[in-house]
């Protein structure tokens, strides 16, 4: 049986040990590595918060700019943020408006760093790729680094199963992450076609390396493609060979990375059950990086856009636990007052990583552009970004 660990790896010996400065540290509220590039504050003169103007400033940025700049919004943004957005949408969704933006000179993207990146490799050489600020990370992202899962491949080598592994990468990874997945045929997955990225790579061969969210890939192999909990196996970057046995790695179906989402890792068996008894008659609906234990008992699972679009469609007076980050279901809930939305745990649960995107940044961002000098450009290098690009378009052909 496997387990959904989700504890911060302990100590472990030194190659494996976890890196200081991660999304994780700077949730704890610890030092940020200076060696991260996301663990530098804001190179420039942010307006204060408490800047009565902040919002005419935008505004007036934002109307110099015109066409030249297209402004991306996260579904989990704060309101503060989304409220000058041209666009929202999940991940993926925002990558593909930015591509379809081909005249705009400068996107600004109101989310975190893997999704900046995502831009950046879709998008025109001469388009610029803004993330107003760099400590935007994602936790689950930097879970799974390049130097990590390049040695989980030296052991599924050593142990002859690379060239029956298939690597599947969830699109809330790093672009080196998903360089890795192009490079060794694999390709990148949604939390909306999840299924038919399996479905496809169990086509292509017999294992899949699923990075770097334990819980998506457990719950679609378990759940949709009808695999058991004892086919999945959970590889810790932190200990030799992953934690497992030879043998263990042999025979998984599913190689699940030891990674997960701070956010909706949060949500337990015990919420739900607690709201069914706060709110009589709740439909609870989660996202599927929830747990495997949360994502059973709950009544609806499905990706960010599937959430908002099951509210829509949902009858006046229905009631509904919401099991997703806490500025969308503020915002849904203002968005249907027929319809009691409650948040799933009691406790707050943003994802305080985008929410380090407020409104000075925004405004810090959009002021540099008026005045020609762009701030916090993302780049991805382009041996990296032609990899990258290959298991996204492998996506785009799922079947
Ligand atoms: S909600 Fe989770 S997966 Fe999304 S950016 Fe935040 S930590 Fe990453």
């Amino acid at each position: 049986m496997t387990s959904t660990d989700t504890s911060s790896p302990g100590q472990a010996a030194t190659v494996f040990a976890e890196p200081a400065g991660t999304a994780l540290s700077l949730l704890l509220g610890q030092a940020a590595d200076p060696r991260s590039e996301r663990g530098v504050e804001c190179p420039g003169d942010l307006p204060a918060p408490s800047d009565p103007d902040l919002v005419a400033r935008a505004l007036a940025a934002k109307e110099k700019l015109g066409e030249r700049v297209f402004i991306l919004g996260h579904h989990y943004q704060r309101d503060e943020v989304v409220q000058f957005a041209d666009v929202t949408g999940d991940s993926f969704k925002l990558a593909r408006d930015a591509a379809n933006r081909p005249d705009a000179e400068y996107i600004v993207f109101c989310g975190v760093h893997f999704m900046a990146e995502s831009a950046d490799i879709l998008t025109a050489d001469e388009q610029q790729v803004l993330l107003p600020d760099l400590a935007a990370g994602c936790s689950m992202a930097d879970m799974a680094t390049a130097e990590q899962v390049e040695q989980c491949w030296d052991v599924l080598d050593e142990l002859g199963l690379a060239e029956r592994v298939v690597p599947v990468s969830y699109m809330n990874s790093s672009a080196d992450i998903k360089a890795f997945t192009g490079k060794h045929g694999g390709t990148i997955c949604t939390s909306s076609n999840a299924e038919r990225a399996l479905t496809w790579a169990f086509e292509q061969g017999e294992q899949v390396l699923f990075l770097p969210d334990q819980h998506l890939g457990r719950n679609t192999a378990v759940r949709q493609l009808g695999l058991s909990l004892d086919d999945c196996v959970l590889y810790n970057p932190y200990k030799p060979m992953g934690g497992l046995t030879a043998d263990q790695l042999r025979d998984a179906k599913m190689i699940l990375w030891r990674g997960h989402c701070s956010v909706h890792g949060r949500f337990t068996k015990e919420c739900v059950d607690e709201v069914r008894e706060r709110v009589p008659g709740v439909n609870v609906l989660v996202h599927p990086e929830c747990r495997y234990e949360v994502v059973e008992s709950a009544d609806y699972v499905g990706s960010t856009e599937y959430i908002i679009k099951t509210l829509e469609a949902a009858e006046p007076g229905t009631k509904w636990a919401l099991g997703t980050e806490l500025n969308l279901v503020r915002r849904l809930a203002n968005a249907h007052p027929d319809k009691q939305i409650v948040f799933l745990d009691k406790s707050v649960c943003y994802c305080s990583t985008m929410n380090r995107i407020d409104l000075p940044h925004l405004v810090w961002t959009l002021e540099s552009l008026v005045a020609g000098k762009p701030v916090n450009r993302i780049t991805v290098a382009p041996d990296t970004a032609a990899l990258a690009q290959a298991a996204l378009e492998q996506m785009l052909a799922l079947p």
